[in-house]
């Protein structure tokens, strides 16, 4: 195999054993009210969110599965609206968990609070970045000057020797800014941009969501911004299939105008997009084989266990029952893990063993998680190199 094509990349254990990410809800309290919040965040805390010794105990959860550690994310709501933070950041740090976390750009969110979370442990943040300007990031956010904190905020978490995940919720009122967001992030560094494709949930009921067709041309997109920023994609597991493609097309030298269709979505994202280095596979970082219960476990503010946060079903709750145990062996996440439980175009697709599509959007689509992605747009079998295609999945990259 050419050793310039990328393979999707795959935890190097057992993923059926240990979560390669662990998300924990914090709190569902934030001062924003952004259009496409998954969890409809209000203003004071939950009374039946996890305590500080609940919290404690879940953090030696996650530590007990042992190296290597799962990535544990903070989120929320606002994490910074827990007062004990920084002290669960730190502990989390002690038990050699690699913690992050993803803050609401609040006047919570400052140089100090960002200080004093990287000197008890922190290692990575994530910002929103839901438009390329002030109008289009601050209408989605619901107030007015979060653009302008959110690129302070940005540079300082640089500053701090923070890694940076910049997020970005596509539907049809940013879609257009999507290249000069992948400008941004290019001109002012992030190790990912992670672009979130929509699962109508929460106050995100309410927002336009793509088309199968647009959210196809989104991806192969990019695959092109790819060259030089990295990307991945969240409840766009398809990506996973587009990526195999278009690396395997690459590889042959040819263009993915004779074999795939690039409609005008793409074409126009690609104009807007210009200049833009070009490139081989080689500069490329593939994405991961983990999706929801497959290597990727929510935990909800009062200790729900979910497959992800977009998935609202719980396998059951810490207060009652081992998080080790709800992931390797409750019915709902050894369903999600095995693809030969899946139906329609994902039960019959070549790709289902690292893409899967998106159980989230097919349980809050149909209310049957294991359907198919509603999303894709892909017909099984109809991509003309199967046996290298086949090849390439098999021989999924060690992470
Ligand atoms: S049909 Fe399902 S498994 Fe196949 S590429 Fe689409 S989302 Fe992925």
């Amino acid at each position: 195999m050419d050793s310039r094509s990328k393979k999707i990349r795959h935890p190097t254990y057992d993923i059926g054993t240990r979560p390669f990410i662990v998300i924990w809800e914090v709190t569902r309290a934030c001062d924003l009210a952004c259009a496409h919040c998954r969890a409809a965040a209000m203003q004071r805390p939950d009374p039946a969110e996890l305590s500080t010794a609940e919290a404690l105990k879940l953090i030696d959860q996650v530590a007990a599965f042992g190296p290597p550690s799962p990535l544990f994310v903070l989120t929320g709501g606002d994490p910074l609206k827990r007062a004990d933070l920084t002290d669960l950041v730190s502990y989390a740090a002690q038990r050699h968990l690699p913690v992050a976390f993803s803050p609401s750009v609040t006047p919570l969110l400052t140089p100090e609070s960002i200080r004093r979370l990287r000197d008890a442990g922190l290692k990575a943040m994530s910002l929103s970045v839901d438009g390329a300007c002030p109008e289009v990031h601050d209408s989605f956010r619901g107030f007015s000057g979060t653009f302008d904190r959110t690129m302070k905020i940005w540079e300082t978490a640089r500053n701090c020797d923070l890694k940076v995940q910049i997020n970005t919720t596509v539907t049809r009122l940013n879609l257009s800014d999507l290249p000069g967001i992948a400008h941004a992030v290019k001109r002012l560094g992030a190790l990912t941009w992670s672009v979130f494709f929509l699962v109508q949930l929460g106050r995100g009921t309410n927002l336009a969501q793509l088309t199968p067709a647009e959210c196809e041309d989104v991806m192969h997109f990019l695959y092109d911004v790819g060259t030089v920023v990295p990307v991945k994609t969240t409840e766009g597991h398809h990506f996973k299939r587009v990526f195999t493609q278009r690396s395997i097309l690459d590889r042959h030298g040819l263009s993915p105008d004779e074999f795939l269709t690039l409609g005008p979505t793409y074409r126009a994202l690609r104009a807007a997009l210009e200049p833009w280095p070009q490139g081989n596979s080689g500069g490329r970082r593939a994405p991961m084989d983990v999706n929801a219960g497959k290597g990727f476990v929510f935990i909800s503010h009062t200790g729900d266990v979910a497959p992800s946060g977009f998935y609202p079903v719980a396998a059951g709750n810490i207060r009652s029952q081992a998080l080790g145990e709800l992931y390797r062996d409750s019915d709902l996440f050894r369903q999600l893990r095995d693809p030969a439980r899946l139906g329609g175009r994902c039960g019959r697709c070549e790709y289902n063993s690292v893409c899967g599509g998106s159980r989230s959007r097919a349980f809050n689509v149909t209310g049957n998680g294991l359907e198919e992605d509603p999303l894709c747009a892909y017909q099984p079998g109809s991509f003309p190199f199967p046996q290298e295609a086949s090849a390439m999945i098999a021989s999924t990259a060690a992470a």
